[in-house]
């Protein structure tokens, strides 16, 4: 589904090199809930980066379903992000709107059919188990709710990828918990790839069935999560 091939990026200011990924190789399957650990500094926000084409690697390919994304034209990287969710750790909603609004937002920039825009919205907040929620604002949920409505925005435009950037980090372990375990869900019902990044063990134990783990900007260990960590 997803090569990461031999991708380097140094971050260049002040006349100052920054090798945040210096030799990156990694093969993401159809299905997979992939985590990838780090300490701060390893590069994962880097390659999350790159991976929604927010930033270009110095060197290196990146293929999706066989496509090179970097060679992707201005159209073809707007198709590309609508098929790539994204949640944050902050959850980034607009508080000037509803969970409704914040969705429907989501479905006009991608010129979604104006009359199935609301139903749209119910699909989506059913899934993630907030129907009831569609007329509240941001500022009345709980961080769990935030992030819940955060991944039906994510999820508006029928995505196959979801990256997932510290989803989980502002929230207590009970949430964390439950919005892992809705993701899990959500990614068997939709045939999802979710690729989560984290600093957080217990994250990627509970989750995730592939780890590569970052460190210095290289891949210092890679495989089957229960190959990687001891059972405790
Ligand atoms: P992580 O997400 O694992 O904390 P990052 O990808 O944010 O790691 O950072 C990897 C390295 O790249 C760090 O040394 C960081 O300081 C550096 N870095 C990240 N973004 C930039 C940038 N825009 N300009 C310069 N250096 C950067
Ligand atoms: P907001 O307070 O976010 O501006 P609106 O007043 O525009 O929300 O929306 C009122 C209701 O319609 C809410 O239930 C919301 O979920 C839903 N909604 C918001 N935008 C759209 C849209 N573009 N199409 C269909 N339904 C929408």
């Amino acid at each position: 589904m997803i090569q990461i091939k031999n991708i380097k990026k140094t971050y260049t200011s002040n006349n100052i090199r920054v090798d945040a990924l210096k030799n990156i190789n990694l093969d993401i399957e159809k299905g997979d809930f992939y985590g990838i650990i780090g300490l701060s500094g390893a590069g994962k926000s880097t390659l999350i980066r790159l991976l929604n084409r927010l930033e270009e690697p110095t060197s290196g390919e990146i293929l999706v379903e066989q496509k090179d994304i970097l060679g992707f034209n201005n159209s073809e990287l707007q198709e590309y992000r609508k098929k790539t969710g994204m949640i944050f750790q902050h959850f980034n909603l607009m508080n000037s709107r509803s969970v409704g609004g914040n969705i429907a937002f989501a479905l006009e920039v991608a010129n979604y059919p104006k009359e199935k825009i609301k139903p749209r919205i119910i699909e989506l907040l059913k899934l993630v188990e907030l129907e009831d929620k569609i007329d509240s604002y941001p500022a009345q949920l709980s961080g769990g709710q935030k992030q819940r409505v955060a991944i039906a925005r994510a999820l508006a435009n029928h995505p196959k990828v979801l990256l997932s950037d510290e989803a989980t980090s502002a929230l207590d372990p009970k949430t964390t918990k439950n919005i892992l375990n809705l993701l899990k869900d959500i990614q068997k019902k939709l045939n999802l790839t979710i690729i989560l990044i984290t600093h957080q063990m217990e994250v990627i134990r509970d989750s995730c069935n592939k780890v590569a783990v970052l460190d210095g900007g290289n891949v210092a260990e890679v495989g089957e999560v229960v190959n990687i960590f001891s059972n405790p």
